[in-house]
């Protein structure tokens, strides 16, 4: 069992059983939402999922590409988000209050990464998403 939360601790989660390794997506999207080189997160199910504190005030914006990102309304975090045709809940890695056990597997969308950004070569890379 693994915990998690936001910078300012207004939502709380958290995840009985992971159900992917770690996977750092480096498109355009998660790097403007991260504000980072990419954004390192896991898929969990849905039965090994829940909030803690605030998860009804969670607010949510909608990209153009249809995919939403949930962030804490206090202090701006990005959060968990529910994949609705999955039925798999994403978790980005960095909200976790402990090591998760899980590993970093896969770079996804590595054809969009930063002009800066160097990759771990240990660590697969696709150039889009995991089925390319
Ligand atoms: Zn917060
Ligand atoms: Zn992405």
């Amino acid at each position: 069992m693994t915990k998690g939360g936001c910078l300012c601790g207004a939502v709380r989660f958290v995840v009985k059983e992971f159900n992917s390794a770690i996977f750092k997506c480096h498109c355009s999207k998660c790097r403007k939402a991260f504000g980072g080189a990419s954004s390192a997160a896991a898929m969990v199910r849905e039965v090994d999922f829940d909030w803690l504190k605030a998860g009804e005030r969670v607010r949510e914006y909608q990209c153009e590409s249809g995919f939403k990102r949930r962030f804490c309304p206090d202090c701006g975090s990005i959060l968990p988000q529910f994949l609705t045709d999955y039925r798999l809940h994403w978790v980005p890695m960095g909200l976790l209050d402990s090591d998760p056990g899980i590993r970093l597997k896969q770079h996804i969308h590595v054809s969009s990464k930063a002009a800066w950004e160097v990759l771990d070569p240990d660590v697969r890379q696709y150039s889009g998403g995991f089925d390319s």
